[in-house]
């Protein structure tokens, strides 16, 4: 299939270099981590691709590749690292892969407000590190820290793995630029909190690059703990662990490291195919003088609970492997491997309901089902699953998938849970939000295509429309 015609256009308009159409980076952003996508490649199939893929190296370039795309009718889909798992950057209706990641430039670190602004490009780890080496951390780790960019955590509403002390994305970004799908560049006010109207970045956190091209994130740092302190316990049931995470959270106890396992993962997470029961990992850091007694206070309530003190030398372990997914994704990439995450989120008078109701209704599609909690908040959790198997071929495993996706949000509302907690909406829950957003729904459609009036940017995405000249 040859080049359309405006890639020459985009390339006058750009610069040389500006533009690529080579077939390699075509399908390096026809593919994101999404089981399904894994699966398509694996069949040797290419459903969506974009004609030509642009990497700018500043927001003006960004802007002038907007604003020529809105009046071209030519599609634009914002791709960070691709580690998406739900589909969200890839290009329903060809056009531009508008890759950011030649945008990576840390722009300023401001250690008194605590706070640095960065390039939306820039690679999450790398990031991390470099404000480590200043004595500061983001607060924000996700695992995929390694494989996914700081624009990509605000345009999923992502959360790591220490949100319990840190909060989640939308939490930590003080400021965002953001490139309108009309071109022009709008800066969110720069100030620790304001009364000034409705809160303009949450236009954009959770928006799947469908309302513009952030450019620029302003986010906040934190002064690295003086000390760190962890320990496992062993549960015999969920609903103990499940009773623990609920009274930390209430007594107002935030251990940056929260997560429980129930009797299928605890095996994985304790590395021991005999371990007997639910486990949990507890981490509290901060102020020397302060975590000990968070610590003890932390601790109290879980044997309270019923748990059982195993050691720190499980969480140690958890804590140096905490990026490598490899078990999960070497399932997956197996002549018909299965292998899928699902992430929601309940209140606590509810959750354990609905662990129970998605473990049942997907139990019988995996070898295996594996549940934690992760994320806690006062007034409920979030709830992982992660499914393990295998089937005759790939095929096969890209039918099972759509399945088990509507056993598993069919049984998330009808239990009121949100259908993500982290990982958002992209392909794979499209069909589900109108149901799960309701009377906002068309409140969100009617966002979307006022900052988006002729459908460019990310179109077919959170029940944004292609506009009628969208090109292929
Ligand atoms: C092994 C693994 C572990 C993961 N763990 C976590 C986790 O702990 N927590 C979590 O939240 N997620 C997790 N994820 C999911 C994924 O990493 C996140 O959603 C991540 O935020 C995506 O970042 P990315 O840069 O790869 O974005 P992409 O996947 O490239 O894009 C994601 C979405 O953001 C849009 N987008 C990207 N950049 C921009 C921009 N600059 N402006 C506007 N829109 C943009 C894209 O169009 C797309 O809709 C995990 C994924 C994997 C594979």
């Amino acid at each position: 299939m040859g080049a359309p015609a405006w890639v020459g256009e985009l390339e006058r308009l750009l610069g040389p270099g500006m533009v690529s159409v080579g077939s390699d980076d075509v399908a390096l952003h026809s593919f994101d981590a999404w089981p399904v996508a894994v699966k398509w490649r694996q069949q040797r199939k290419q459903p969506f691709r974009p004609a030509a893929v642009v990497r700018p190296t500043t927001a003006m370039l960004v802007s002038r590749l907007v604003r020529w795309a809105n009046e071209r009718g030519v599609a634009v889909t914002p791709w960070g690292l691709g580690s998406s798992v739900t589909g969200a950057p890839l290009p329903l209706h060809g056009g531009v892969a508008l890759d950011m990641t030649s945008m990576s430039k840390v722009l300023f670190l401001d250690p008194t407000n605590l706070m640095v602004r960065v390039q939306a490009g820039k690679l999450g780890l790398e990031l991390e590190n470099e404000m480590q080496a200043h004595g500061f951390t983001l607060g924000h780790s996700p695992q995929s820290l390694d494989r996914s960019t700081v624009g990509g955590w605000v345009a999923s509403r992502g959360t790591g793995q220490f949100s319990s002390r840190y909060g989640s994305i939308e939490d930590l970004v003080v400021a965002l630029s953001v490139v309108l799908p009309t071109g022009e560049l709008v800066e969110t006010p720069m100030v620790p909190r304001a009364a000034m109207g409705p809160d303009l970045r949450h236009l954009f956190i959770g928006a799947e690059g469908t309302t513009g091209v952030i450019v620029d994130v302003t986010l906040k740092l934190f002064p690295l703990p003086e000390l760190r302190l962890l320990e496992a316990l062993h549960f015999e049931a969920v609903a103990e662990g499940v009773g623990a995470m609920r009274e930390i959270t209430r007594a107002g106890l935030r251990p940056f490291l929260l997560r429980f396992y129930d009797e299928d993962e605890a095996r994985y997470a304790m590395v021991d195919p005999a371990f007997d029961g639910c486990a949990m990992f507890v981490g509290v850091e901060g102020l020397a003088r302060v975590a000990p007694a968070e610590f003890d206070a932390t601790l109290e309530i879980c044997e309270r609970q019923g748990g059982h003190r195993l050691g720190p030398a499980a969480v140690e372990a958890w804590m140096d492997r905490r990026f490598d997914f490899s078990a999960v994704e070497n399932v997956l990439l197996a002549p018909g491997g299965l292998a899928e995450t699902i992430e929601i989120a309940g209140f606590w008078d509810q959750i354990l309901d609905t662990y129970t109701a998605m473990k049942g209704a997907l139990a019988p599609y995996a070898r295996e089902v594996l549940g934690h909690f992760s994320h806690v908040y006062p007034q409920g959790t979030s709830l992982y699953l992660i499914l393990l198997g295998q089937v005759a071929d790939d095929a096969a495993a890209e039918e099972l998938l759509s399945r088990i996706w509507e056993a598993a949000m069919r049984a998330a509302l009808e239990h009121g849970a949100a259908i993500s907690h982290h990982h958002g909406i992209g392909l794979v829950r499209l069909s589900y939000l109108e149901e799960a957003l309701g009377t906002g729904f068309p409140l969100l459609q009617r966002v979307i295509s006022s900052l988006d009036p002729n459908g460019v940017m990310n179109p077919g995405k959170l029940g944004h429309q292609p506009g009628p000249s969208v090109q292929e």
